[in-house]
């Protein structure tokens, strides 16, 4: 997907609605920003930078584990076809599903939970983004990655030392990863 169509989606998200009031005077700010839950959302450019590595399609299904605030939802969801969003902390997943609803989002599948183990009964998708870091990549989103798909992970073990990663699997189910570049995220938490 060129550049310009990504930048578009991202033009007619706006970020004010995703924010706690208190933050909403830094909206235009690219920094990552507090949503509450020690959780923040990320800064709008490398979300965009991320969405481009997905190289998403219209007819695109899209697994995103981590919903936050929304935000990053609501780009995948002018893009894709259908987006898929996990999140563990259930007061941040009813905050966004109303929020996204009420936007009029309404190709946007919900679920609390652990995103390290996918959402199988939705599976194969055709690309995966995942904005909390795990030590290391959990095998579930592997699996659930299409055979021509895309997955983007940051890495880490600790949160001054990650690496978002890109996942990509061919055609004949060949995994390859290769990391993009140094990035900051909230850690994933898994059972
Ligand atoms: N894309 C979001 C980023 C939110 S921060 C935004 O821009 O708003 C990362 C989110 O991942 C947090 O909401 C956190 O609660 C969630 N998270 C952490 N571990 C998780 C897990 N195992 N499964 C699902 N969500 C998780």
């Amino acid at each position: 997907m060129p550049r310009d169509v990504v930048a578009r989606a991202a033009r007619a998200v706006r970020r004010e609605e995703f924010l706690p009031e208190a933050q909403r005077g830094h909206a235009r700010e690219d920094r990552p920003l507090p949503i509450g839950h020690a959780q923040t959302a990320s800064q709008p450019t490398l979300v965009a930078e991320m969405t481009r590595e997905l190289e998403l399609r219209r007819e695109s299904r899209v697994l995103e584990v981590g919903t936050g605030s929304g935000y990053q939802t609501a780009i995948l969801a002018e893009l894709a076809a259908e987006v898929f969003t996990i999140e563990r902390i259930p007061e941040l997943a009813l905050a966004a599903r109303v929020r996204l609803r009420r936007l009029g989002y309404g190709n946007i599948h919900y679920r609390v939970g652990d995103g390290a183990a996918g959402w199988p009964e939705a599976a194969p998708f055709e690309a995966i983004i995942v904005t909390a870091a795990p030590t290391t990549i959990p095998p579930a989103l592997v699996t659930q990655l299409a055979a021509g798909g895309r997955m983007v992970i940051p890495v880490g073990v600790n949160p001054d030392d990650q690496t978002l990663v890109k996942v990509t699997k061919d055609c004949d189910g060949r995994v390859t990863e290769r990391p993009l570049f140094g990035v900051r995220f909230v850690p994933l938490v898994t059972k």
